[in-house]
């Protein structure tokens, strides 16, 4: 019998719903919630394919451990790895205290899960040393927020986008990483071209497609820009002095540093016209500005006072708590802001009170039936690694995060944890780059298999209903803790029971709410029944609240500081943390790419999604990319003060002179060394402890290597690829096609391959079975190929020597599942047949398939509109997050 439940995207920020019919014990479909009021139905390309995410071939399925990393994982029943972990955790705290153990967590946990991890570490184990990686995302706005309102209260919602007159959005690209803002932000423009659109971005991204303005300014130079921005709408008399006078404080100190930042100043140090300063300034404070900020802003040694740099722009203007304008923080994960509810940050207790706060501490020890808090923040996610390098901390708990890939300086991450007595990890897949690090593995019940709310960037809550039973043994996170509670506490010869005996994931949700009563984000009044009932709400949501109410926050002109004002903050333009130098001449930002989310995890085994970047490029200025005499799609080696990256040159001048960028998502396993946190550097903002990932300073040089090659496999086995490209200089593995899936590992050898190494190879592409195989060598070229075919169709390739790029009409046809036929004869020799010829180049169009080299086609023979563009090609009539690419082909 199937079943439809409500549920929302686990990804981004944006946070929509999802409805998904199920089978009971498979997802038969999945598509956009017509009723979820923040999308309408709508989905983006990542969204679309969430279902391919649940039952994946590497889910954990049961629990297993380990007593040191050089052996294998044994798998064991749930009572023995909470037990043997529970033990282990105590003999620590026995011996060395309560600091020397500590949880890392993550945006993408439910509320529930995170509550409960709170809970345990901060009333019971005794002390504050739990962090999350939204410390790496998003922890500066909360730092202004708190600031400017006095609570880390974001005032806007996305009621706002369609009630705007100008948005200015600043290192932000919602196009990429939060796609359906994005579609909301299209409409509106399209409803009313007057609509004054700003993107201040040292890359033209592809928000760049809507704007009117684009402001090219230099990395970490935004506070310089806003300063600018302010001092012109000070000198144009465009401030509203009622309001500064009525709802704040501190205006007149920040006066004299306001001024002196002239636009004409800004435009040298952000490398910006002095003009284009000025217009975006006056459209800024004459119109109605709904402002947008993500990563660009908040991961910086200055994060802090850019973000109130920018509100102080909505203040003087009295741009807060009203219609169509405010300040619009953009949450990175799913839940990110669910964490900030729930006090997830190691400086932080639940419902926005600091634990640096004595009543706030006694609050929450009395709600929990425990003695006291402890004092002391907790370590924040660089401090924790660093901790754990050190010693001090001999224990670490990470839930539903990859910190191997997402912390920066990689080589400091793995010391870590290397060097940790007891890693206990739990999550949905195994291996991860982070699991190979683990002695304990805890199977966590996936996205679809769990219920629990979450919080999006609009303080939206939306409940997920469990669509499927747990894969395997795993079990929701909330569970795996609570009853690792229990079992802790007898270790520790307490009994925590009563503590944790939750049943049920709302029993939690329900003490969350209790404990939000007479707070900013007060949540009393919330239950499942009735966000099942009336749909998703905003915070805050008091008892006696009627539903779909709650919009805005401060429209009353009053904020949550002890005198009811917003406070002005002297902030002052620094420059970046790391000079670039003679030796270290480049500017490196990093960022997220369109189809894929944070570590890849999740994305890298949807095919459809592998389609429209394979693999990390290096995004460089045409003359920088003349100065190092680099070429399109050459290998260059990228390094800096800690490490070193290769990745093949993408050459535009959509990026600064002077700043190159590479992705965040890949990993060693996906990308033996396309890690960018292998060059990123532990340099961190002083407030928020937000550590830099838009400014390294970096060189280039040319990568040579002595061969390349391509291993081409029938089937998406990522796992395959990561054990192929052991002891390789450089590999890319890429997975490509949604019927036919194919895994490409592109790889770049410094020495030439041994007979062994040959013959290993082989046997992995072979996978034990015997198929018909053709070869083809040129030993003097270096040139040394073979194929395996079954039923007349390649099923596996080993390209080594010569040309890779002649090897890529292999992998087409092998998405394209067919028989070689006539081809045969050209399979592996140099040249090969005219068809062999790309047509499609990469793909656009994920939903429907329909690549660069389609669309330049379409347009040459005519289609130069948009509209005639999607009629001719179909692109863009799926989920629409390839328009702005369309766009930009149309434009250029
Ligand atoms: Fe998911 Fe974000 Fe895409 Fe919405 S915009 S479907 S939340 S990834």
């Amino acid at each position: 019998m199937t079943q439809t439940v409500n549920s929302a995207c686990s990804y981004c920020g944006t946070g929509c719903g999802i409805r998904l019919e199920t089978d009971g014990q498979r997802i038969i479909s999945l598509s956009g919630n017509e009723q979820h009021p923040t999308n309408r139905g709508k989905l983006c390309s990542k969204g679309r394919e969430l279902h391919h995410t649940v039952r994946t071939h590497d889910r954990l399925l049961r629990p297993q451990i380990r007593t040191s990393l050089s052996q294998a994982f044994a798998p064991v029943d749930w009572d023995t790895a909470l037990d043997h972990s529970a033990q282990r955790f105590a003999d620590i705290i026995k011996e060395h205290g309560p600091g020397a153990v500590a949880f890392y967590v993550s945006g993408q946990l439910l509320t529930e899960d995170y509550y409960a991890f709170n809970k345990l570490m901060k009333g019971f184990i005794g002390r504050n040393n739990i962090d999350t990686n939204s410390r790496l995302c998003m922890s500066s706005a909360v730092a202004a927020y708190k600031r400017a309102f006095g609570a880390d209260g974001p005032p806007t919602c996305y009621a706002d986008i369609e009630l705007a007159e100008s948005f200015f959005i600043i290192g932000a690209n919602p196009a990429y990483a939060h796609p359906i803002v994005f579609r909301r932000l299209e409409a509106a423009k399209e409803a009313n071209p007057d609509l004054k659109i700003v993107v201040a971005d040292p890359r033209r991204t592809d928000t760049c497609s809507i704007a009117d303005l684009h402001l090219p300014l230099k990395a970490g130079t935004d506070v310089a820009l806003l300063q600018a921005m302010l001092n012109v709408m000070v000198w144009e008399d465009l401030i509203d002095q009622s309001y500064i006078e009525q709802h704040t404080q501190g205006f007149d100190s920040i006066l004299k540093n306001t001024q002196a930042m002239t636009p004409r100043k800004a435009a040298t140090i952000c490398d910006l016209k002095a003009a284009d300063i000025v217009q975006a300034a006056l459209w800024f404070a004459e119109n109605k500005t709904l402002s947008f900020w993500c990563q660009g802003m908040n991961q910086s040694t200055a994060a802090v006072d850019k973000n109130n740099a920018l509100i102080h722009l909505h203040l003087a203007t009295g741009q807060v708590g009203k219609a169509g304008c405010g300040p619009f923080s953009l949450t990175g994960q799913a839940n990110a802001m669910g964490g900030r509810e729930v006090g997830g940050l190691s400086n932080m207790l639940a419902a926005h009170r600091e634990i640096n706060n004595p009543q706030h501490r006694a609050e929450v020890a009395q709600h929990w039936g425990v003695e006291r808090i402890h004092d002391q923040v907790g370590l924040t996610a660089t401090e924790l690694f660093g901790a754990l390098e050190k010693g001090s901390v001999k224990a670490v708990w990470i839930a539903c995060t990859n910190p191997m890939v997402s912390l920066p300086d990689a080589k400091r991450t793995k010391a870590a944890l290397e060097k940790a007595e007891l890693v206990i990890v739990s999550d949905a897949y195994h291996p991860t780059d982070t699991t190979q690090f683990a002695h304990v593995l805890f199977p966590a019940a996936g996205w679809a298999e769990k219920e629990g709310t979450i919080s999006n960037s609009e303080r939206c809550i939306t409940h997920l209903q469990q669509a499927l039973p747990a894969a395997g043994l795993s079990r929701p996170d909330w569970k795996i803790t609570t009853d690792f509670a229990v079992s802790l506490g007898q270790k520790l010869g307490k009994d925590w029971s009563d503590s944790f005996a939750y049943q049920k994931a709302e029993d939690i949700f329900s003490e969350h709410c209790a404990l939000t009563q007479g707070k900013d984000l007060d949540i009393a009044g919330l239950s499942y029944a009735i966000l099942d009932q009336h749909g998703p709400q905003q915070w805050p949501f008091p008892k006696g609240q009627i539903p779909n109410q709650a919009q805005r926050l401060y429209s009353d002109g009053l904020f949550e500081t002890t005198d009811k004002k917003a406070r002005f903050i002297d902030v002052k333009y620094r420059p970046v943390a790391e000079a670039t130098d003679e030796e270290y001449p480049l500017s490196l930002t990093t960022g997220r790419i369109r189809d894929q989310w944070h570590t890849m995890t999740k994305t890298a085994h949807v095919p459809a999604l592998m389609q429209h970047y394979a693999i990390p490029q290096l995004q460089i200025h045409p003359n920088d990319a003349k100065a190092y005499k680099i070429k399109e799609e050459q290998l260059v080696r990228i390094s800096s003060r800690r490490g070193e990256v290769i990745a093949p040159a993408k050459i535009s001048d959509d990026i600064r002179q002077g700043l190159v960028f590479l992705p965040m998502h890949w990993g060693e396993m996906s990308a033996k060394k396309g890690q960018v946190n292998h060059l990123t550097m532990i340099a961190v903002d002083p407030i928020s402890k937000q550590p830099e990932f838009k400014h390294t300073a970096v060189n280039l040089e040319c990568f040579k290597p002595a061969w390349c090659g391509m291993m081409l496999m029938a089937g998406a086995k990522l796992s395959l690829g990561r054990e192929m490209i052991q002891g390789y200089t450089y590999g890319v593995v890429a997975c490509a096609g949604s019927d036919h899936p194919v895994t490409a590992i592109e790889l770049a050898c410094t020495k030439p391959l041994q007979t062994k190494q040959y013959k290993r190879l082989d046997q992995l592409l072979e996978q034990g079975q015997s198929f018909e195989t053709l070869s083809y060598s040129e030993r003097k070229q270096g040139i040394n190929r073979k194929a395996w075919l079954h039923d007349g169709r390649l099923v596996a390739v080993r390209w080594i020597g010569g040309d890779i790029q002649e090897a890529k009409w292999l992998r087409k046809l092998m998405l394209e599942g067919r028989d070689v036929g006539e081809l045969r004869p050209y399979l592996l020799a140099p040249g090969g047949p005219v068809e062999k010829q790309d047509t499609k180049g990469k793909i656009i169009c994920a939903c429907n398939n329909v690549g660069e080299l389609d669309l330049k086609s379409a347009i040459k023979n005519g289609a130069n509109s948009l509209e005639k563009l999607k009629a001719c090609t179909l692109a863009g009539t799926g989920c629409g997050s390839c328009v702005p690419e369309m766009k930009g082909l149309l434009k250029n």
